[in-house]
């Protein structure tokens, strides 16, 4: 039997309905193959980083246990990603659905297609605050505790939804 590892997804939209683009996108996490959503975070707004005028986000994190390798469960969240139409020519443009591989039990990995942690989640509100609702007493491989990194990250354009949609 395959090992089972703990992995956190960022999830984020802000184009063509982004809160249902999250809400169909943790269904589509928990259909992945030999692989379970053990937690989702509530949904939260957040101000657009990039190119000014663009629409807000609504970010979330998900926690699944999968047997899948991490190139393969990239595979899976690229797979989703691509059903949901995104649109890969604006860096930093607006998107209908990204999924990031924010971290892959405590491996660290550096490869090609892949770094885990992920570069941006150690800085990120919309990361953080998300991943601490359901994961408060984590550490991060190379960065220290969550908590730690919460204190010196403000939730600066940052609004929890308090209701599922
Ligand atoms: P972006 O469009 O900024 O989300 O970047 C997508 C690219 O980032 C893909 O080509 C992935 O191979 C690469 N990538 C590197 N590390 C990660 C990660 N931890 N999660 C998702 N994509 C990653």
């Amino acid at each position: 039997m395959s090992q089972l590892v703990t992995a956190y997804i960022g999830l984020g939209s802000n184009l063509d309905d982004p809160v249902g683009q999250v809400s169909d996108a943790f269904v589509e996490l928990a259909a992945i193959a030999d692989t379970e959503l053990t937690a989702r975070s509530p949904l939260y707004r957040s101000d657009p980083i990039g190119p000014p005028g663009q629409p807000d986000y609504i970010n979330a994190v998900a926690r699944l246990s999968t047997a899948l390798a991490a190139e393969a469960l990239l595979d899976a969240l690229q797979a989703i990603e691509q059903a949901h139409r995104r649109q890969r020519d604006v860096h930093w443009g607006p998107r209908t659905l990204d999924l990031d591989l924010l971290l892959y039990g405590e491996l660290e990995i550096d490869s090609a297609r892949l770094q885990v942690p992920h570069p941006h989640l150690a800085v990120r509100a919309f990361v953080l605050y998300p991943l601490a609702d359901i994961a408060s007493d984590l550490s991060v491989p190379g960065h220290g505790a969550l908590s730690t990194l919460l204190a010196a990250c403000p939730a600066v354009g940052l609004e929890r939804l308090d209701h599922e949609h």
